[in-house]
């Protein structure tokens, strides 16, 4: 897909926020949901998107991106306490070429230890859901 281009409401993670298909919760206000990466990079790797539409960063509003990043900053001190990686990457893509595979903006927050190595993006592989419940819930003790 194209940078640009009109926002397409039947992507997945429109579906997750209609409530039209399931998600590992870790925090929802009326601005943003966060929520456990199906398919993991890591051990621990979370989502953090808005509510209001946009494909990516470019087309979302400045306003609507500054509170995503404000809970991303949340959302990211919250998983090292819980989960305590080494490490945490902050990923953002923006069109397929990009490496995008999902249409409605999202952080990444991808933690990182010594002795594991990372998975690949969109690998395809998707985690045990009594494994990422669990890790919801450390991350959840320190909202
Ligand atoms: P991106 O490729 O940057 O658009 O990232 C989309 C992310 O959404 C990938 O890391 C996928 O593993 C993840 N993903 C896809 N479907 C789901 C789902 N139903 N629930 C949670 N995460 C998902």
């Amino acid at each position: 897909m194209n940078l640009s281009g009109t926002y397409d409401s039947d992507n997945i993670f429109a579906k997750i926020l209609r409530g039209e298909m399931p998600c590992v919760k870790i925090y929802e206000d009326e601005d943003v949901l966060s929520f456990m990466d199906m398919f993991p990079q890591s051990r621990g790797h979370t989502l953090v998107i808005p509510k209001q539409a946009s494909r990516n960063l470019l087309d979302a509003d400045a306003d609507v991106l500054a509170t995503l990043i404000r809970h991303t900053q949340t959302i990211a001190r919250a998983v090292a306490a819980g989960l305590k990686p080494d490490g945490l990457i902050l990923t953002q893509f923006n069109g397929t070429a990009a490496g995008q595979t999902v249409f409605h903006l999202h952080f990444h927050i991808i933690p990182r230890y010594a002795d594991m190595n990372m998975g690949r993006h969109s690998s395809g592989r998707m985690a045990d859901m009594s494994d990422l419940k669990d890790l919801a819930e450390h991350i959840k003790e320190h909202l």
